[in-house]
């Protein structure tokens, strides 16, 4: 009983949670020791992956469970089942591609950015989903929030950054070069996915400079995929109704 205490109190000591949570009836019985240590070992380890990704869940900020199942490509021509599938491969996160979808209201936008993400934290990328409004925000409290400087650190360190909602609101000189800024800094680095309601020639209007915008869209674009999306809203088309027409 003793020793069993000790094992306990260093298991603690050094982290290993599994291990100091154990139950006492898992020592008593019959194993050999070195299958007894990899027992352990292996718990250890499912526990730490575990714990590992409901971190990265939580870091991703993913506001909806989308996914690629629940897209009807019929309903949206701006893409094929068989790019739809390529996507869901998500092997051009490793190769540092990026994706921007362009699109009206309602069309899909953010949910196929949703599902990439969704389907990136699950494959054990590192994943940060926000609006441009709210990344905008961070950037700007940086200085004075700690939350935001961590928020920010993240966003450097991902292997994929989806901000949704480019062009929405307008944004100011100063928001427009921190808005660069980062995208210079993921440039080359991680893969960033965008989706916006206006095409690349109204992002000049969006950052009220075009020398900034040809400067950030010649960065995304060298390893791009654009996509765009059509149609009328998939919201307005399926839309429900609290009364019955009888
Ligand atoms: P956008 O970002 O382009 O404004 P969303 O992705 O938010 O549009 O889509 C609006 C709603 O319609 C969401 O609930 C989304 O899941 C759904 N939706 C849009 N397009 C499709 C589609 N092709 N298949 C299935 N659901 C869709
Ligand atoms: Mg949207």
């Amino acid at each position: 009983m003793r020793i069993i205490s000790e094992i306990q109190e260093l298991a603690k000591q050094l982290h290993i949670k599994s291990l100091a949570n154990k139950r006492f009836e898992i020592f008593e019985e019959e194993k050999s020791n070195t299958q007894f240590l990899l027992d352990c070992l292996k718990e250890e380890a499912k526990f730490r992956l575990e714990r590992a990704t409901a971190l990265r869940i939580k870091q991703a900020c993913l506001p909806a469970e989308k996914n690629f199942e629940m897209f009807d490509t019929q309903a949206q021509k701006g893409i094929t089942d068989k790019q739809l599938k390529q996507l869901e491969a998500l092997d051009w996160i490793d190769g540092i591609y990026n994706l921007i979808l362009i699109g009206p209201p309602g069309t899909g936008k953010t949910h196929i950015a949703l599902a990439v993400g969704n389907e990136a934290v699950k494959k054990g990328y590192k994943v940060f989903f926000s609006t441009m409004d709210n990344l905008i925000h961070l950037l700007k409290t940086q200085e004075i929030s700690q939350r935001s400087a961590s928020k920010v650190k993240w966003i450097k360190k991902c292997d994929l950054v989806i901000i949704d909602e480019v062009g929405y609101l307008p944004v100011n000189r100063v928001e427009a070069n921190l808005f660069f800024s980062l995208i210079s800094a993921l440039y080359e680095n991680s893969s960033v996915v965008m989706t916006s309601n206006k095409g690349f020639e109204g992002w000049a209007d969006i950052l009220g400079d075009s020398v900034l915008a040809t400067a950030l869209l010649d960065r995304l674009t060298h390893k791009c995929q654009v996509l765009s999306f059509t149609g009328k809203s998939y919201r307005l088309t399926h839309s429900k109704k609290i009364f019955d027409k009888s």
